[in-house]
């Protein structure tokens, strides 16, 4: 396995590949990987010939009061872990590598990137989209890996997929949780014992959500229902709790078809965020 740090050799060996006629599948990553980014990068693995994943804790996606300085960077872990699902390359940029002195091109998904998490986390989905975009220009990944644990980013990506007619086929994958439900996630390792005991109760109010949606309700009455479960979590702090056309992210005006529960709640200092698809 190759740990590349620098662009133009990351984008030279993925050129020289796919001459060879060996596809190239892509998980883009922010490190301190766990079974959630595991279950991609095996995605990955049997649908193409060569894997690389990404490691890159991308400042341009953090706020200024976030935890960009803190987010935890376990690299050595990572790169056991990425040889052991047999990764062809790591590529592992620094900040000056993917924003060169200069660098003032952002990308901005408009509308999708503004709503739900959007409102609470200005320029976050511009940082996401840019680096996205930067990534895969480097890399020109035949397929490309995300999980639907960050639902809203899959479908910003999907769009700007389809805008700009890029040649990378997008592949959503499912969330992996622990036992109890909660949905894996590095920031989760922020939790004390006591947050961590309450957290999968967030699942737990999303999955009562979806069971509503079998009985005549109408779309905020489901929704409210949810938001008063999720109050019961005791220091919990809502920031949205939404039902949404999964396409759009507009929110439904019925409960009719496909569509998606998303909730994210603070708790403590950790951000939790979560979705779950409801049929009705
Ligand atoms: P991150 O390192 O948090 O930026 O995540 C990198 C990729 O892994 C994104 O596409 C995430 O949606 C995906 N991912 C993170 N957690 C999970 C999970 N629990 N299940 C599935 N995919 C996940």
């Amino acid at each position: 396995m190759r740990v590349i740090t620098r662009a133009s050799e990351m984008a030279s060996l993925t050129e020289v590949w796919k001459r060879q006629g060996r596809s190239v599948g892509f998980v883009p990553t922010m490190g301190a990987l766990h079974e959630g980014h595991a279950s991609l990068i095996r995605r990955a693995r049997r649908e193409n010939r060569r894997v690389v994943v990404s490691v890159f804790v991308n400042p341009a996606q953090f706020g200024p009061k976030e935890d960009f300085t803190r987010y935890p960077r376990p690299f050595a872990a990572d790169r056991r872990l990425c040889a052991a699902l047999k990764v062809d390359a790591i590529y592992h940029p620094t900040v000056n590598e993917v924003y060169p002195e200069g660098f003032r091109t952002v990308v901005e998904v408009a509308g999708l990137s503004d709503l739900l998490c959007g409102a609470f986390r200005p320029g976050h989905f511009k940082g996401v989209a840019t680096v996205v975009l930067k990534l895969f220009e480097t890399a020109r990944p035949a397929r490309a890996y995300f999980g639907e644990k960050d639902f809203q980013q899959l479908q910003i990506i999907r769009r700007m997929t389809q805008d700009l007619g890029l040649k990378v086929k997008i592949v959503g994958c499912p969330t992996v949780r622990g036992k109890d439900g909660l949905a894996l996630s590095s920031r989760n390792q922020y939790l004390s014992p006591f947050e961590r005991a309450i957290a999968p109760k967030l699942n737990a109010a999303l999955k009562m959500g979806a069971r509503l949606a079998r009985r005549k309700v109408s779309a905020g009455q489901l929704a409210k229902a949810v938001r008063l479960e999720i109050m019961k979590i005791p220091e919990a702090v809502i920031d949205y709790v939404s039902l949404v056309d999964p396409e759009t992210l507009e929110d439904a005006k019925a409960l009719k078809g496909r569509l998606r529960l998303l909730a994210a709640v603070r708790i403590g200092k950790t951000r939790l965020i979560d979705n779950i698809p409801v049929s009705c």
